[in-house]
């Protein structure tokens, strides 16, 4: 018994290490899991949507269309907000913080585009929309790396039937 022991613990320590060293990259960084991207995803598809349509509110401000600027923000723009707070959730801690800040960035650029639409100031307007685009650029920056959009939809007929041939194409050969 006496003889064994020390090799005993020697495996142990070898276990230990072996177990330190495989764990240490995922203990270090926490990481999405697979249903956490979808539902970023998705989130930020409903945002993507959202941001395709700010140059309309642009060419308002350009235009000086008070009436526009301020039924866009409470329209289209409406819940923003609610999206992007949707989306914080999903995020890592340290990065939750921020994208919770700069959400609210965000709501204060619309509500400060709203009040400049109603005094009828332009520059007001249009530097408060240059300064929600750039924090909804970092907003951006603070999420996962997402699939390609089109790995969510469901595959189009088309799709289904290509990926269909090509693995029909294998037996017909035979
Ligand atoms: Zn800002």
């Amino acid at each position: 018994m006496s003889f064994f022991r020390p090799l005993i613990s020697l495996f142990l320590v070898c276990i230990a290490v072996l177990v330190v060293s495989c764990s240490d990259g995922n203990v270090k960084a926490p990481t999405y899991s697979a249903e956490t991207i979808t539902r970023i995803q998705l989130a930020s598809a409903g945002v993507e949507k959202i941001k395709e349509r700010l140059p309309e509110l642009e060419s308002y401000i350009d235009k000086q269309d008070w009436n526009n600027i301020r039924s866009f923000i409470h329209g289209p723009l409406g819940d923003l907000r609610t999206r992007l707070v949707g989306i914080s959730k999903e995020l890592l801690p340290a990065d939750r913080t921020k994208s919770l800040e700069l959400g609210k960035e965000i709501f204060g650029h619309l509500n400060k585009i709203d009040t400049a639409a109603a005094d009828n100031n332009q520059a007001i307007a249009a530097t408060n929309y240059t300064e929600a685009l750039k924090d909804l650029a970092a907003f951006n920056d603070l999420l996962p790396e997402l699939p390609k959009a089109t790995a969510v939809e469901t595959p189009s007929a088309e799709t289904a039937e290509a990926s269909e041939s090509t693995m029909k194409a294998p037996g017909s050969m035979m």
